[in-house]
């Protein structure tokens, strides 16, 4: 069977949850990579059994999480990681979370995967308009929504079968003007999606594997409802 790391889930709501869902239905071992702050609960309702009834698939079993990593993805290695993020109290029960070593973990527990998925994205500023968004709002979108995939493909690309496939997610207000998509979300996007051309070439040529994005339509998960859509 496949091995797919899914990037981005926290919950049984999101996008990355049911990627999840549907590649466990077709047959393939789920990993996914959850955000450092988001762990506790995350693991803890897995656990309590709180997402048991979404677990199910379409032959009646559970979907079942292999394993849980904790990631941060707008972090690459230890030393990018700021004194206050290292000492918070969130962080500093995990370890191994920045990309570098996620992928280094992956790697030593299970060898390879042949699909990854990014399924993250964060704006701080994202209620705020373009025009009023801050240059370091704009920057944090940008590294948490659109480098970190290139980030995580840089890293994972040495241990992806050749022949796999990874995927992000974007939204159309790359393209169109949506008002509520601020603080430079709709610049990451387009970001995104112009990378993933770029890393298609280069990744199928390196190693035969495919890269691509979905425009995904709107979605009531966590992250769209923190932004009232
Ligand atoms: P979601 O809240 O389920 O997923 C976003 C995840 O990103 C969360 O689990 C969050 O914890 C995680 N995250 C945030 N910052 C992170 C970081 N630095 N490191 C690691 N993880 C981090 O919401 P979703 O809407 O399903 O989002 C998944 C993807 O789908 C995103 O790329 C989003 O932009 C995209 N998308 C969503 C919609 C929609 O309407 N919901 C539409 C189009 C595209």
């Amino acid at each position: 069977g496949k091995r797919a790391f899914i990037a981005g889930v926290a919950d049984d709501n999101g996008y990355g949850w049911a990627i999840a869902k549907a590649l466990a239905a077709a047959g393939a071992d789920i990993l996914v990579g959850t955000w450092v702050p988001a762990l506790n609960i995350f693991e803890t309702s897995l656990r309590r059994g709180k997402f048991d009834g979404s677990r199910r698939l379409p032959n009646g079993s559970l979907m079942e999480i292999v394993k849980v990593y904790p990631l941060d993805a707008v972090f690459d290695s230890p030393e990018d990681v700021p004194e206050d993020i290292r000492t918070n109290k969130r962080y500093a029960g995990s370890s191994n979370w920045t990309v570098k070593e996620v992928a280094e973990s992956v790697k030593n527990d299970f060898g390879s995967i042949d699909i990854l998925v990014h399924s993250l994205a964060n704006g701080p500023e994202v209620t705020k308009p373009l025009l009023e968004t801050s240059r370091k709002g704009y920057l944090a979108a940008l590294s948490a929504s659109s480098y970190s995939y290139i980030s995580l493909l840089q890293h994972f690309l040495p241990i992806i079968n050749p022949g796999g496939a990874t995927i992000s997610l974007t939204y159309i207000a790359s393209e169109r003007s949506i008002p509520g998509y601020g603080g430079g979300m709709s610049s990451a996007k387009a970001a995104l999606e112009s990378d993933t051309k770029v890393l298609a070439f280069e990744a199928g040529r390196k190693k035969q594997i495919r890269v691509n994005t979905i425009s995904a339509g709107p979605l009531g998960s966590r992250a769209a409802k923190a932004i009232g859509f």
